[in-house]
């Protein structure tokens, strides 16, 4: 799993990184209506989540394009595939010799460039395909 939008379940100092639990950010808020600030630097603290307007995490960005270079299948599900770069992940896939496959309710601007398209719903299309329906 490479978490290149980040992650809801914690917040991070967006100066320095620090980690903090959410209950306690959300506890204080409530009670003291006091905002996140990082107890080291100073800095402001969010959900572990990449905002429009910050930069993507280098590292998992690289990992990520070498897996897709890599693969021999690549999935798409629940994307508008619209929000660059990781929209450009399916297309280094599919130059790179993957199968490309995508499930997303709406038609996306890949679809031509797609193996396989499914305009369906994600959660009940998955679920057959978990159970090893081939319709
Ligand atoms: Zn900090």
């Amino acid at each position: 799993m490479i978490e290149l939008h980040g992650n809801t379940t914690y917040a991070v100092c967006l100066e320095c990184g620090a980690r903090y639990e959410l209950e306690p950010i959300r506890e204080a808020f409530l009670t003291c209506g006091t905002l996140p600030v990082c107890r080291t630097c100073g800095g402001i603290v969010k959900t572990a989540t990449i905002s429009f307007g910050q930069a993507m995490p280098v590292e998992a960005m690289r990992r990520a394009q070498d897996e897709a270079q890599a693969c021999d299948l690549f999935l798409c599900v629940g994307s508008s595939l619209v929000v660059y770069p990781a929209a450009g992940l399916p297309v280094i896939a599919k130059k790179s010799g993957a199968r490309l496959v995508i499930l997303n309710r709406d038609s996306t601007d890949l679809d031509a460039f797609a193996d396989q398209v499914l305009n369906r719903e994600i959660g009940e299309t998955l679920a057959r395909v978990v159970a090893g329906a081939d319709s």
